[in-house]
This record gives structure tokens, C-alpha cells and sequence, in this order.
């Protein structure tokens, strides 16, 4: 008689366990929050292990974990992450920016990182009823947001150096300010080729924690010369990957009066951020006429390109005045213009424009942040 062998459980939202905090923390006042630091009342918490699957998904008071010391985290480093936020409209609704993207990318983390696979759908389910529970943590501010901080460790807890057949999925949020305070203001790159971020067959085209760590000294020794972010270079011709932790976009003045977008291509060495992949998608919907963008004549036509971009063409645009402006895209900003790039020893000069934000950079942040807010709807991007 054939006997129906037990198979690891899927992680299952319908599963959920709520233990509700027994008394709440105070709210911090919006304008004293510094990114990261604020605790919430809660968490949401997933394990699994090769013979049980995915435990019942849990939201519990915020604590620390309790994990084995030999767990594969703390040693060989399979650690994946997300970051995402929700947004308070005026209508009092708290929604998300296209997360489905950020589980996508996840679940490609997790695989590059050899960590058991999930079903998306479950965690964003799981995802969407902590926010309602942890709803009051969202600043009703404009610029203001509750940051998403999806993780996933290892926890095989043994030294072998091997994948991890165990894993702990938890989600945290912690309330955050607009990144510029008070206007936005350009920010300084200093172009870096000594130290890589990413190199090809690497993983920088991933969300992984150890792509970070390795950027903390080259980004102090930047610090110290007065830069506010590394503009990371990659190879002997000096190619543009990103800024900081933002991708990077250059808008160059075409000939015949139309511009030209540019932004590195998706070849493995640059993470696919959800901000770049908008900001793409809707300056071609100004193009094709879907969707036009505030400020920018119809007869304006933006070409997209995702291509390599080198520090000599960026020079050489620079020297004919073809730039329009240069920025980085990214969840936590948004659009930041960037104002100075040191490279070998000089300081190229990039155009300044009121406000900060040159047009195209400022139109993308309008279009983004009113369609986050749902001021705006777009492709169903806001849920
Ligand atoms: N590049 C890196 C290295 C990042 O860490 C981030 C932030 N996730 C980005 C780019 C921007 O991606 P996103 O627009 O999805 O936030």
C-alpha cells in the first residue's frame, strides 16, 4: 500500500497567529524620526526547516531573535532583504508601491542566496496585515513614510560550509522623514574604480547583504573628501554602475531639441531597482503620449537608453553643456539630483537648477509620489 510521503509545508498565510503588544510605545514626533532607528510594536516572523516546511506565520511584539550561534547567517552570510514603504494618502489609506516587484526580487535573492524557496503572494498577503496592524506608525505627513524591511537569514545551525536547508523570514517596519529636509538639494558623487560594488558574474544584481558591508570604508574615506555618496565605476573603461545605493540616470539635451535618458543596462552588475524600472516606464509613457509628464512640453520626446555609460563620456557631455542633469532613483529618496562628480582629482561641475531637481527629476518625483499617495493612479502600481 502506497503510503503518501509527507512534503515540507508552504508558507500559508491563512495560518496567520496574532499576539497583539500588551501596551503600545509612543509615536515619536515625524520631525525628530532619523532613518532607521525607531521600533515598532510589532513583528511578523516565518521559520522553516527541511522536514516541516514553513512554519505558521507569526505577528507578535518586536524582539530581538533567539538563533543558534552556529547559524549560517552569522558565519558564510546568506542574508537577503527588501525595502519598501507605505504611504498614508489624503484619503487616510495606507498603501504599497508596486510590491510585488520587491517580492519577486526577494524570491531572486533567496535563490541566488540558496535559501528556501517561499510563496510570494503568501508573504505580501502576510505583508499587507501587518501594515494594517502596525498602521498607526505611518506619519500622516507629506514625505513621510513607514519603511518595509523584509529579511530573510539562514538558520542552519551548523559550521558545514553548505547552503542553509533552514531559514527565518521576518518583516520589520520603522517610520521615516523625507531623505531632504527642507528642499532638496544636490548631492556630491566621488567616482571610486579602486574598490567594485559589483563585477560581472557577481551579485550585485541582487539584494543581498553582503554586497553592503564592502562599500562602509570606501564610502568614509569619501565622506572624508567631502562627498556625500561613491559613484561606482566598474572595468578599464571607467563604466558608470550606480550611486550609493541608487541607480544612476544622466538626461543629455539631443540636437534636435528632444532628450536622452541613460541609465546603466541590467547585465548582473546593477540591482534592478523598482525607482529606476518606474522611472523608464514613465518617461517612455511621455513619449508614447500615456501619460505626460508635469512640466515637459508633449512635443518633448524622451528617448530611453539602457546602456554602458563611461566617465569620458560623461566628461565629454559635460564639456559640450549637453547635460541637462544627472540623479540617482531609489525607494528611499526617490529622485536625488547630484550636483558635483569628483573624479581623478577634479570636480566635474553639473548643471544647477532651481529647486535642486533639473525638470525631468523633478517630474518623475511629482508623478511618483502622487501616484505612492494615490493622488495618481498608474498600472495599478499603488495598492
Ligand atoms: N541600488 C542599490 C544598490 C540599492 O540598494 C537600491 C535600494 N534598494 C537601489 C539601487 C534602488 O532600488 P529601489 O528603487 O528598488 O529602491
Amino acid at each position: 500500500q502506497a503510503v503518501a510521503e509527507a512534503r515540507p509545508a508552504e508558507l500559508d498565510a491563512s495560518k496567520l497567529v496574532i499576539t497583539l503588544a500588551e501596551s503600545l510605545k509612543p509615536l515619536p514626533a515625524p520631525e525628530t524620526l532619523v532613518f532607521g532607528q525607531t521600533q515598532t510594536d510589532h513583528m511578523l516572523i516565518m521559520n522553516y526547516d527541511p522536514v516541516n516546511g514553513w512554519s505558521a506565520p507569526e505577528i507578535k511584539p518586536y524582539a530581538p531573535l533567539s538563533i543558534d550561534p552556529m547559524s549560517s547567517c552569522l558565519q558564510y552570510c546568506p542574508n537577503v532583504f527588501e525595502g519598501m514603504k507605505a504611504y498614508f494618502g489624503p484619503d487616510g489609506k495606507a498603501r504599497l508601491f508596486r510590491p510585488r516587484k520587491n517580492m519577486e526580487r526577494l524570491a531572486r535573492s533567496a535563490d541566488r542566496m540558496a535559501l528556501p524557496p517561499f510563496d510570494t503572494d503568501a508573504l505580501l498577503t502576510l505583508i499587507e496585515r501587518f501594515i494594517q496592524i502596525e498602521k498607526r506608525w505611518i506619519p500622516a505627513k507629506p514625505g513621510y513614510s513607514l519603511y518595509i524591511r523584509p529579511t530573510i537569514i539562514g538558520t542552519r545551525a551548523a559550521l558545514g560550509v553548505t547552503a542553509s536547508d533552514s531559514a527565518c523570514i521576518y518583516v520589520i517596519v520603522t517610520p521615516t522623514g523625507p531623505y531632504f529636509r527642507g528642499g532638496t538639494k544636490p548631492i556630491s558623487l566621488l567616482a571610486v574604480s579602486e574598490s567594485v560594488r559589483s563585477w560581472p558574474g557577481g551579485t550585485g544584481g541582487h539584494k543581498l547583504g553582503l554586497n553592503y558591508a564592502p562599500g562602509f570604508a570606501p564610502q568614509r574615506i569619501a565622506a572624508k573628501q567631502g562627498y556625500d555618496q561613491i559613484l561606482w565605476l566598474l572595468g578599464d573603461d571607467q563604466r558608470v554602475t550606480e550611486a550609493g545605493a541608487m541607480n544612476f540616470f544622466l538626461i543629455a539635451q539631443r540636437d534636435d531639441g528632444d532628450l536622452d535618458i541613460i541609465t546603466p543596462p541590467l547585465d548582473g552588475t546593477i540591482l534592478p531597482g523598482l525607482t529606476r524600472d518606474s522611472t523608464l516606464t514613465l518617461t517612455t509613457a511621455h513619449t508614447s503620449g500615456k501619460l505626460l509628464l508635469p512640466d515637459i512640453p508633449a512635443s518633448q520626446k524622451l528617448h530611453t537608453h539602457e546602456r554602458i555609460l563611461t566617465m569620458s563620456e560623461i566628461t565629454a557631455l559635460s564639456e559640450q553643456s549637453k547635460i541637462l542633469e544627472c540623479f540617482g532613483v531609489g525607494t528611499a529618496v526617490v529622485v536625488a539630483p547630484v550636483g558635483r562628480i569628483g573624479h581623478e582629482g577634479k570636480d566635474l561641475i553639473l548643471p544647477v537648477h532651481e529647486a535642486g531637481l533639473g525638470p525631468v527629476g523633478k517630474a518623475i518625483l511629482t508623478v511618483i509620489t502622487d501616484i505612492q499617495t494615490g493622488r495618481r493612479q498608474f498600472e495599478n502600481w499603488s495598492v
